[in-house]
């Protein structure tokens, strides 16, 4: 009999991967736990639920996750083809019906001769020297029981429960008249961008924060956060000061241009190797995002600043993955178990059936003992790829597909609107390539 395919979760990355190496000829058996056990946030027995908002975000080219989602059309994806059915009218983004997009996408996985749907918690996995091939796409509310076995797999202090992410900056919308790069104490060579504030400056910032709107917390999310990543508007609820000694500590830098250490300082960080895209230090939030440009837009450099990515807090499973997993996607001590979805460390609903894209066609090749290829890291999959797999595992926190992913363009392109369509159609090429390198 031909080896069967075990896939562990029909959340979006399962059922894509599922689908894709169905179309390849697998045979596969999809464990899905709903509807006997729910998680906190899914409420049906649909295959591919969206959990909390209906939109895949942009739907133009131009924009990152609009180019993932075409590259992921080009290959043929089950989930954007329900997406596209599914589809509702909202300007330049993909919404859609939530029901109907669930429910193509359950009725073409149960209807498809070559997946048996078992609908059972998987709680153990196969121990050491098993030699089937195995999908985890058990996604960020992963039950307890699996849980605690990707941990096994991996050490559980690499299990993370409450994400808490900061914003990312474009790095060309950020004013550098006001910065100075230096390290803390000198320790570090010039690694981070630093934006000094004057005590005026600093109060009028604080006022805004603790009167910011948060996003609500929902029913089921619990007001715990780990005091690691505290959300800086809790910080800044504890005291007028508690940031200064905290994120905004000014001490062991100084600023070249007054040659005094500054009332308060932000500092960035670069967020790849190409100095694209910068991290807020200890800014992670759940400010609304509307309030996130406000407030932060107060800070001196960041007056017109593109923010990449929103900060949020979530709970969230994800694993350390650049410690963890090769850029196939299979465990680094476990070839035969690969890793799929929100769980590796990307982050949204595309980016998560995107990764069951990879991880689906990963499974074919590995079974029929043909060789595992990469997307280059100037696709949007391969910048995916190359964020979980190659960050810095001390810094690591899951992403969002975005430009500051993917290696900058040869030439320097000041206008945005021009460099995001040159990284597009240089990420499409490349796609096609992939995809016939894989045929
Ligand atoms: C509360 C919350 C809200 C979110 N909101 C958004 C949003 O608005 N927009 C966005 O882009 N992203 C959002 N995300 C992030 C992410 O995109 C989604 O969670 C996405 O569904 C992840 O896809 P996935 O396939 O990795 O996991 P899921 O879609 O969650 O699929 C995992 C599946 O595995 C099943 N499962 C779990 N454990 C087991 C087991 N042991 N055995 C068998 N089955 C199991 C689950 O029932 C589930 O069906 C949110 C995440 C959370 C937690």
């Amino acid at each position: 009999m031909a080896q069967e395919l075990i896939i562990i979760g029909g959340g979006l990355a399962g059922s894509e991967a599922a689908w894709q190496a169905s179309r390849r000829g697998l045979k596969i058996r999809l464990y899905e736990m709903r509807p006997n056990k729910l998680t906190s946030a899914h409420k049906t027995k649909f295959l591919a639920e969206l959990v909390c908002s209906n939109s895949f975000r942009s739907n133009s080219i131009y924009n990152a996750v609009g180019l993932l989602k075409e590259e992921m059309r080009m290959a043929d994806s089950l989930i954007m083809r329900a997406a596209d059915r599914a589809m509702l009218p909202a300007g330049s983004a993909l919404a859609v019906q939530r029901d109907s997009f669930s429910m193509m996408i359950t009725e073409t996985i149960e209807g498809d001769p070559n997946i048996e749907v078992i609908r059972e918690e998987v709680k153990e996995l196969p121990g050491d020297g098993i030699m089937g091939i195995i999908i985890i796409a058990t996604g960020p509310l992963t039950s307890e029981a699996m849980a605690g076995e990707i941990a096994r797999l991996t050490g559980s202090e690499y299990l993370y429960f409450y994400d808490a992410i900061s914003p990312i900056i474009d790095a060309e919308s950020i004013d550098m008249s006001n910065v100075f790069r230096a390290s803390r104490y000198g320790k570090g060579g010039d690694d981070y961008l630093n934006l000094p504030m004057t005590e005026e400056q600093y109060d009028a910032f604080y006022n805004a924060m603790i009167k910011a709107e948060k996003v609500p917390i929902r029913a089921f999310e619990e007001e715990r956060v780990f005091e690691g990543c505290m959300p800086i508007e809790i910080m800044a609820s504890r005291g007028k000061n508690t940031l200064r000694f905290g994120p905004m500590k000014p001490v062991g830098l100084i600023d070249p241009g007054t040659k005094r250490q500054p009332y308060a300082v932000v500092q960035l960080r670069a967020e790849n190797a190409f100095f694209t895209a910068y991290n807020i230090v200890g800014f992670q939030t759940r400010l609304k995002r509307a309030e996130q440009k406000r407030v932060f837009g107060m800070i001196p450099g960041l007056e017109r600043a593109e923010f990449m990515r929103f900060g949020s807090l979530h709970r969230n499973t994800y694993i350390n993955s650049p410690l963890y997993l090769e850029d196939t996607l299979q465990f680094k001590a476990y070839p035969n178990i690969l890793l799929s979805g929100q769980i590796t460390g990307v982050e949204g609903y595309v980016e998560s059936a995107s990764m069951g894209l990879i991880a689906g066609i990963n499974a074919y090749r590995l079974m029929n003992e043909k060789p595992l290829i990469i997307p280059p890291s100037t696709t949007a999959h391969g910048a995916l790829i190359r964020h979980i797999t190659l960050s810095d595992p001390k810094n690591f926190q899951p992403s969002n597909i975005n430009f500051g992913l993917m290696p900058p363009l040869v030439e320097r392109i000041k206008d945005k609107m021009e460099r995001c369509k040159r990284l597009s159609e240089r990420a499409i090429m490349d796609w096609e390539q992939y995809l016939t390198s894989i045929t």
